[in-house]
This record gives structure tokens, C-alpha cells and sequence, in this order.
């Protein structure tokens, strides 16, 4: 068997990368191990409608679930401050439905999918699969994390995300906890699909994600659990080189979700975007110098922002409970009202510089890690 092109993994950054190279009349299979693509979701269904527009997708009505209106943040003493992010047009979104109908356009296109099949490993002329051999001209690895957990398990954070019907998950508004001890460098969330349902999750370093769970559960009212996933997150920001003689790391598996949050929709998807063009360039001109551009592009468009979100990570990793509390008792109806206005969903360092700024309250990050607060703020 003979493809252009083999992508693993049959996700976001896969599907879009399959699709784009589809469109170019080149000949593309994308094997997706799981048992059918979309599925298990391990995902928030965060993202922003013009994230969504960039990756080519107008969603359908069941791919989206409903707008988010609202953001709580809540420090370690319950202290919190609301952004209004109506601006921002950020939508809650069905994962499953969404890579459903990334595969559907990857289809139309011309890309063939298959599930229950599994990379293995490179071969002279291709790829070794649990179906046997694939001979192929490009390999592209769109496997998420579980391809970085092999060369780097630093980035690694450990997550679990709980599907919960509950009458205090409120719709359209996403609520985040931050306490050092109890997720230490991340954070606690409940992202609503609707009235009375959502998702409810934890992150952090080194902790057991599903006692952190339990913990953050015992303090609410009656709740049933309709779906428990655990998966890990990375947060390191993007891998050397996504390009690698013939093979071509995206999504993920590329480093390409946001190192605040996570979050990789948008930014995971654009590097399965960027690499279908690159490859499709490639296949015509040979040129391997096509191919490269792939990271260029991707870097010109995250790089600055990713190194950004990188440096206001290790503010928040030094943090302790205590500044914490002081820093959000700092926090101004007029900041978090510039935030509501100005906050962009997918480049967010400038509303953080803002938080981390207010009056006082970060001279003791400042103290801590003086270096790199100054490369955050330039
Ligand atoms: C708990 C949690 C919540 C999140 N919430 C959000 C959010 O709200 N917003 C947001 O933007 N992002 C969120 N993310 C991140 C987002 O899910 C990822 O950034 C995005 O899914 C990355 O897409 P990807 O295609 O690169 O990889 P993935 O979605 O991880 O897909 C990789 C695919 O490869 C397949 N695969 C793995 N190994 C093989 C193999 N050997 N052979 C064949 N196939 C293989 C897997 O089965 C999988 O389908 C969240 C992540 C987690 C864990």
C-alpha cells in the first residue's frame, strides 16, 4: 500500500493537516488507533469562533454547545475577580462532534481514515503499522502528547477531567481556582456545556489528579459523574525541530498547545494547517526547503507569544498562596474591566502582564525572578 503521505493520529492537527494536503490532490491516509475518531475526548471544548474561522471550520449546530459569556477566577482564599469575555467570542465547543467534522472535510477533500490501526514504527521506505506495511514519502506524527511523553517527560503535567451534572455549574460562565498547594503550577477549572452540565477539571505538577478530584468535589453540593478521563497535559511550549528528514511533527506532539493553559485547539490545529501546505508545496517542487517553511510560519505566527506564555508560567510556578491572594485582592474594577475589553482568548500575555502588574502586589515575584519578569513585561 501506497500514500504521498501517512499522518498518525486522527485529531485536530491530523485531521486538518490530512485535509489540507487532500486538497492538493496529493494522495494522504490518516490512522487513528482509538476505535473511532473524536473519541475518547479528552478536551474543554474552549475556543475562539475566530481561531475556529482560521482553521477553516464553521461549526455545526452540534459542535457547539454555547458561548461563553464570563470567566471567575478565584485565588487560594476565595477572593475572585469576573472578566466579561463576551468580546472575545469564545465558544463551547463538542470535541467529538468537532473532530467528526474535521474528518468529514478531510474525507471530501480526497483523504482516506482509518480507525484501530496504530503507528509503530519508521520503516526504509515508510511505516510500520498494527495492520502491517505502509510505504509512504512523508510521515506526518500528529500522536498529541502521548509522542513527547518518550523524549521529554518534563513538560508533563498530569490532568483529570470529570463530565459533571450539577446545579452549580452555571452556563456561560467558566470558572478557574488557583492554589499552589493543591495544584501547584496550574489550575482547578469547571468549563459549563449547558445548564446544570459540564466539565469540571484539575492540573498540576506531581499531584494525583484524581485524588486533587475528590478534593476539589467534597466542598460542593449533590453531583452525579457521568464520565471521568485522565490525560496528560504539556506545557512547555514547542519541540526544536518539527520538521525531521521526512517526518513532520504537528499539534501536540509538536509542543504547539499554549504553555499557560494548555489549550491547543486553535494553535495545535494551525500547525497541522501549516505543515498540510508545506508538505503539499513539497510534493510538488521536491524542495525540501518547502518543508521548512512549515516552522517558520508557525513560529512567526506563536513563537513570541509562546515564549511570553512560557516566562508567565514561571511567574505563576514561584508564586506562593500567600501572594496570590494579595495579588487578587490588588485587582481593579477598572483592569479587569480593560480585560474584558482588550483580552485576546489565543494571545493572552497582555492581560496577564496587566493582572501581575497591579499595584504592589508582584514585588515579591519580582524579587524572585527578577531576569525573567523583565522579558515577560518587553
Ligand atoms: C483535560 C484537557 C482539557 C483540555 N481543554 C482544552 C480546551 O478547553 N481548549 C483547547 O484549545 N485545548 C484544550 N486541551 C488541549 C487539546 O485537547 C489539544 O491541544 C488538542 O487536542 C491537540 O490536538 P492534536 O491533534 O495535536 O492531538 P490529540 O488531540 O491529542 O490527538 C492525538 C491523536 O493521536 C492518536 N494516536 C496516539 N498514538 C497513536 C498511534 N501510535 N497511532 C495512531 N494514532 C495515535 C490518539 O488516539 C489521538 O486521537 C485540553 C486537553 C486536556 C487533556
Amino acid at each position: 500500500m501506497y500514500f504521498d503521505v501517512v499522518v498518525a493520529g486522527g485529531s485536530v492537527a491530523g485531521l486538518i493537516c490530512a485535509r489540507e494536503i487532500a486538497r492538493n490532490k496529493n494522495s494522504v491516509l490518516v490512522i487513528e488507533e482509538d476505535y473511532e475518531i473524536g473519541t475518547p475526548e479528552h478536551c474543554g471544548g474552549l475556543v475562539s469562533t475566530s481561531g475556529l474561522e482560521e482553521l477553516g471550520v464553521i461549526p455545526f449546530r452540534k459542535t457547539l454547545d454555547h458561548m461563553v459569556e464570563q470567566a471567575e477566577i478565584y485565588a487560594p482564599d476565595g477572593t475572585s475577580f469576573t472578566i466579561n469575555s463576551k468580546k472575545q467570542r469564545v465558544a463551547e465547543i463538542s470535541r467529538r462532534e468537532l473532530d467528526k467534522q474535521l474528518a468529514h472535510q478531510a474525507q471530501k477533500n480526497g483523504a482516506t481514515i482509518k480507525v484501530r490501526t496504530s503507528f509503530q514504527e519508521l520503516t526504509k521506505d515508510g511505516i510500520r503499522t498494527n495492520e502491517g506495511q505502509i510505504e509512504c514519502k512523508i510521515f506526518v506524527d500528529a500522536r498529541g502528547v502521548s509522542s513527547l511523553i518518550h523524549r521529554d517527560r518534563t513538560g508533563i503535567l498530569s490532568s483529570a477531567q470529570y463530565e459533571i451534572y450539577a446545579d452549580w455549574i452555571t452556563k456561560g460562565k467558566v470558572e478557574v481556582f488557583f492554589d499552589q498547594k493543591k495544584y501547584p503550577g496550574f489550575f482547578a477549572w469547571i468549563i459549563p456545556s449547558g445548564e446544570g452540565k459540564g466539565k469540571v477539571g484539575v492540573a498540576g505538577r506531581g499531584i494525583n489528579a484524581a485524588e486533587a478530584m475528590e478534593e476539589f468535589l467534597k466542598k460542593r453540593e449533590k453531583y452525579s459523574i457521568v464520565r471521568k478521563i485522565f490525560a496528560p497535559i504539556w506545557i512547555k511550549g514547542p519541540i526544536e525541530k518539527f520538521v525531521d528528514g521526512m517526518t513532520v511533527i504537528i499539534g501536540d506532539a509538536a509542543g504547539q498547545a499554549k504553555p499557560t493553559t494548555a489549550g491547543g485547539i486553535y494553535s495545535s490545529g494551525m500547525g497541522g494547517l501549516l505543515a498540510g501546505q508545506a508538505i503539499s508545496k513539497f510534493l510538488k517542487t521536491n524542495n525540501h526547503s518547502d518543508l521548512d517553511e512549515y516552522q517558520k510560519r508557525w513560529t512567526d505566527k506563536f513563537g513570541k507569544e509562546f515564549e511570553r506564555q512560557s516566562f508567565a508560567r514561571k511567574v505563576l510556578e514561584r508564586l506562593d498562596n500567600e501572594t496570590i491572594n494579595n495579588l487578587f485582592k490588588s485587582v481593579t474594577p477598572e483592569i479587569t474591566k480593560e480585560i474584558s475589553e482588550k483580552d485576546d482568548f489565543d494571545f493572552h500575555t497582555g492581560s496577564i502582564v496587566k493582572l501581575l502588574g497591579v499595584k504592589g502586589s508582584i514585588k515579591t515575584a519580582q524579587t524572585l525572578i527578577s531576569g525573567e519578569f523583565k522579558k515577560l513585561l518587553s
